[in-house]
């Protein structure tokens, strides 16, 4: 390959982005103007000019599937195989440094990973066990993710409570969660990070290991990390080398400091770091970038960004406000059926996006009647059906007999008579000794003498998973045949369970035990896009970098987007809108905005209005019909900020600020409003400050 076709084509903003390797990089740039490319492409210069090997390139994405796409690209280049090169999410990085180094933090290499339902089925166990209701598991699960990703460790959560509600409850709820991780040789996907970081930390010669390993590392979509992952990168980050792309407007993961806060972080932990920017959006039509560049101006405490679209003018924005969602559902597929028509477009090159999953019914119900072939992505996963996870709970326990919580799962599946009487026993005891449930059974059968049934049971659960895992080395789809076989699973079953686990013994070919629960364990929805010729339907998070050729938008009403309970503050509002403008900029050629006037929410019908987004949309770039009266302001236009805007808080956390005697400095808190506001400010050269805005001269940046 030459030099001239990895840059033919290219801009020169990102030419020089990618050619730029004298220090740390940021390239801040607004949606589809090709900072994904500057990654695919950078990771090819750094190997073909500038002689890295390609392991020694550290390339990070958000998902799975964009990872593969880079690595497929990369290979067309090469005109060869995909290269195993380093390319991944963090927590697929963490995991293969936790498979190599875990034992310097007192786990086994051969751990097992967690996924959310084997998260919440531990969790609802540690409830029942502390007497705290069973039904807010789903709540702890998120609050002790929102911990992890945050960074603060079991011990940290225990010493700031401060003792009262329900906050001293879940201290011990995580506590007692992390220990039993320990106990099963567990992680669950959020440790990934967690562990690498403390690993990295308390342990500098491995971290410098790893710093020589990777010579170079390229971070993509980098405004939507999470602390965690921020910090597992800053400290790989410390040889400077490094290119990271970023929009604060498309930042759609809450974590204290707002949108800009990785950006700001970055320009704190490393002064040096080389702003640039690409100001041209290469995929969206001039129409569809005029929409969604003016509703995202209004948004203030944003990076300010240019973008000049490179397209043509392209077909004007529909935006339709109609009497019902069933004449929505009808409007959108009748509008799908005729772009379909026009023979220019494929169903898989159009996606219906929404707010929220239950919004998808009403055109599934519209689509089905039409018979287009349509997917919902992010809805029921293959992987979450029962008997999918009955048979991969088989495979970990197989994996690692100490797995407590896929042990619990199948112990008496199908029926062997061993009920939670017998369980809980056995639980006791395992606490005592501290040993896995596995290991106390294995010691009541090895008794002599005990004759009881229930031992007997017992021994023959344990003949049962000793014989399986004798074959852990076959293809997973020969265990999965061996587990039917042995433990009688599936005798009961219907024809469309057979099917499933039919589809499942499929889908895994030649793969290994170990390699297969890594793929499952790390599979999120975000991965589940069909290449099939079908319409993608998803929330609008789930099309995160994404683009389809044809888009819709629906729902664009009050108390859907911005969605009811974020309308409190100018904040949630603001959160709201970069997830309209997620939403729109997916879209290349034709983009419907669609909303109507009756709905059901949560199966009341409701009168609706339009979403207060749409007045920020200047008319002369759409087609707008109103089906139903909706009286919508007209847009002043481009440029123009209405009144209502300007009384927007001017400062709020990640803020810098300039002090004209302490210099520059990061707000790290707000209280209060108006004229009362007081901030507290992080100056480097004095520390932690708090200041009354009225009388502190602030200048804002
Ligand atoms: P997002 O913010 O949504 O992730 P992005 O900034 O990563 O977008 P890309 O996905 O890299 O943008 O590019 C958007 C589209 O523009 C893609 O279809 C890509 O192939 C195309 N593109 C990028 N750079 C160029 C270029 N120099 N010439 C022509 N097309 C380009
Ligand atoms: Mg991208």
């Amino acid at each position: 390959m030459k030099r001239d076709d990895l840059f033919e084509g290219l801009s020169e903003q990102q030419k020089e982005a990618i050619c730029y390797v004298e220090g740390p990089l940021l390239v801040l740039a607004g949606a589809g103007s090709g900072k994904t490319k500057v990654i695919t492409h950078k990771l090819l210069y750094l190997e073909r000019e500038e002689g890295l090997p390609a392991e020694g390139i550290l390339t990070v994405t958000l998902t799975n599937r964009a990872a593969s796409e880079i690595r497929h690209t990369v290979a067309e280049f090469m005109n060869g195989p995909e290269h195993n090169y380093p390319i991944g999410t963090p927590r697929w990085h963490c995991l293969q440094i936790l498979r190599r180094e875990i034992t310097a933090l007192g786990y086994g290499t051969d751990f097992v990973i967690y996924d959310d339902d084997d998260r919440e089925a531990l969790i609802r166990h540690i409830l029942r066990e502390f007497n705290i209701y069973e039904a807010l598991y789903k709540g702890v699960a998120s609050r002790l993710g929102y911990l992890k990703a945050s960074l603060v460790w079991p011990e940290e959560f225990v010493s700031t409570g401060d003792g009262f509600g329900f906050d001293e409850k879940l201290a011990k709820v995580y506590v007692r969660y992390q220990d039993e991780l320990k106990r099963c040789n567990a992680v669950d996907c959020d440790d990934l990070v967690m562990l690498t970081v403390r690993l990295f930390r308390e342990f500098p010669e491995i971290l410098e290991q790893y710093k020589e390993r990777y010579q170079y590392i390229l971070v993509d979509d980098f405004h939507d990390l999470s602390p965690a992952e921020y910090e597992f990168l800053r400290l790989l980050f410390a040889n400077r080398n490094f290119t990271v792309t970023a929009d604060d407007d498309q930042c759609i993961m809450k974590f204290k400091g707002g949108e800009s806060r990785n950006i700001y972080k970055l320009e704190e932990d490393f002064p040096e770091v080389r702003v640039l920017p690409l100001e041209k959006n290469f995929r969206s039509t001039q129409n569809i970038v005029k929409v969604f560049g003016s509703v995202i101006s209004r948004n203030t405490s944003r990076k300010d960004k240019r973008i000049r679209p490179l397209r043509e003018k392209g077909e004007k924005v529909f935006f339709y406000w109609l009497p019902t969602e069933e004449d929505e559902a009808k409007y959108v597929v009748k509008n799908i059926r005729e772009v379909y028509l026009r023979g220019e477009y494929s169903y898989g090159d159009m996606a219906i996006l929404y707010r929220i999953p239950s919004q998808s019914r009403t055109i599934e119900e519209a689509l089905k009647r039409e018979k287009i072939p349509y997917r919902v992505i992010g809805g029921e996963n293959f992987y979450e059906r029962k008997e999918i996870r009955d048979l991969i709970a088989y495979l970990k326990l197989i994996q690692n007999p100490h797995d407590n919580v896929s042990l619990r799962r199948v112990i008496n599946l199908p029926s062997r008579g061993i009920g939670i009487q017998t369980l809980t026993k056995l639980e006791q005891e395992s606490k005592v000794k501290g040993t896995s449930l596995y290991e106390t059974i294995k010691e009541v059968c090895s008794k002599r003498g005990s004759n009881q049934p229930i031992v007997e049971r017992l021994r023959s659960f344990v003949k049962l998973i000793e014989a399986l895992r004798k074959r852990a080395g076959d293809p997973v789809s020969e265990i999965l045949k061996s587990i039917m076989e042995l433990s009688g699973y599936g005798l009961n079953l219907s024809e469309e369970k057979l099917q499933y686990i039919g589809e499942l013994m499929a889908s895994t070919e030649e793969t290994g035990l170990e390699e297969f629960l890594e793929k499952v364990s790390l599979m999120s929805s975000y991965d589940d896009v069909c290449e099939k010729d079908s319409v993608s339907l998803m929330t609008i998070p789930m099309s995160r970098g994404l683009e389809f050729p044809v888009v819709f938008i629906i729902g664009l009403e009050e108390g859907l987007i911005p969605y009811f309970k974020t309308l409190e503050d100018e904040e949630g509002i603001s959160d709201e809108r970069r997830l309209f403008y997620l939403g729109m900029t997916r879209a290349k050629d034709i983009l419907f905005l669609t909303g109507a006037k009756k709905r059901r929410v949560l199966s009341r019908l409701q009168e609706q209005e339009p979403s207060r987004f749409l007045k920020d949309i200047p008319r002369q770039y759409c087609a707008w019909i109103e089906k139903s009266p909706c009286h919508i302001p007209a847009s002043l236009g481009d440029g123009k900020k209405p009144k209502t805007f300007r009384v927007a808080t001017v400062y709020k956390t990640g803020c810098r600020v300039r002090h004209p005697k302490w210099g520059i400095g990061v707000i790290r808190e707000c209280y209060g409003e108006g004229d009362e506001m007081k901030v507290c400010v992080n100056f480097p050269k004095v520390g932690l400050k708090r200041l009354a805005i009225k009388y502190a001269q602030l200048e804002r940046l």
